[in-house]
């Protein structure tokens, strides 16, 4: 018989409706629900070089098989900045980190044309491990890795996000309309301002999309500056 997946936030979703139906206006603190949370690994991780070790040694999805580096970044001190990006290429997955290789080039000479620089930002990957070669990551490895971008935003606490690509919006917002409906706009998430916009490497081939990120990117830049 197959494992039953169920999704804890429906659950709990369910159950306070069903307890404020029963009356109850307000819910007692269980100290005995926090003990058990807290015995998840994901919850005691305080810091993100502790969360690169847990994500170095990952096997929750058949990337782990084939990667050879998850790609993270370790300059990550002080950055207030974040920029997520879709899942490694060649580049990233020898090297370990995010936009290592030229479309990490291309993203610079993006990021320069509003007067920021990619140092100026801790880069990550909606998936960690690189898929194989011109396939993009399956919805199961896209659920699997998402728990560590939330937790990298957690940790980081960034003011604003610029999220590249058609990954970020679905594991964030849970949304597939096309990128074209979230861009131009930000939403806020948790404590954060998020602009959605193509990925570099999507610009390259399609160039008619370039127009659209220069107005995104003087939109993050305005943000930027009531901002920090
Ligand atoms: S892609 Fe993410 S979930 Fe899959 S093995 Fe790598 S780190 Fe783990």
């Amino acid at each position: 018989m197959g494992k039953e997946i169920r999704n804890p936030l429906e659950e709990l979703r369910a159950y306070f409706q069903y307890l404020e139906e029963l009356g109850f206006t307000h819910i007692p603190y269980f100290k005995e629900l926090e003990n058990i949370f807290k015995k998840h690994p994901l919850l005691r991780e305080d810091n993100l070089s502790s969360l690169f070790e847990r994500i170095r040694a990952c096997r929750d999805c058949s990337l782990h098989r084939i990667r050879k580096l998850p790609a993270l970044d370790e300059n990550f001190s002080d950055k207030r900045l974040m920029l997520i990006g879709d899942f490694p290429d060649k580049e990233d997955n020898y090297l370990g980190r995010p936009f290592a290789g030229p479309i990490g080039e291309t993203l610079q000479k993006m990021l320069l044309s509003i007067g920021l620089r990619k140092e100026d930002f801790y880069l990550t990957l909606v998936v960690k491990c690189k898929p194989s070669a011109g396939r993009i990551p399956e919805e199961e490895e896209i659920q699997a890795c998402r728990k560590y971008l939330l937790k990298e935003i957690r940790l980081l606490k960034p003011k604003l996000i610029l999220a590249l690509g058609f990954l970020p919006p679905k594991a964030l917002l849970e949304r597939t309309e096309p990128l074209n409906n979230l861009r131009g706009a930000p939403f806020s998430f948790r404590e954060s301002m998020i602009i959605f916009t193509y990925h570099p490497a999507f610009m390259l081939k399609n160039p008619s999309v370039k127009r659209l990120i220069w107005e995104d990117l003087k939109l993050f830049k305005e943000l930027y500056e009531k901002t920090l």
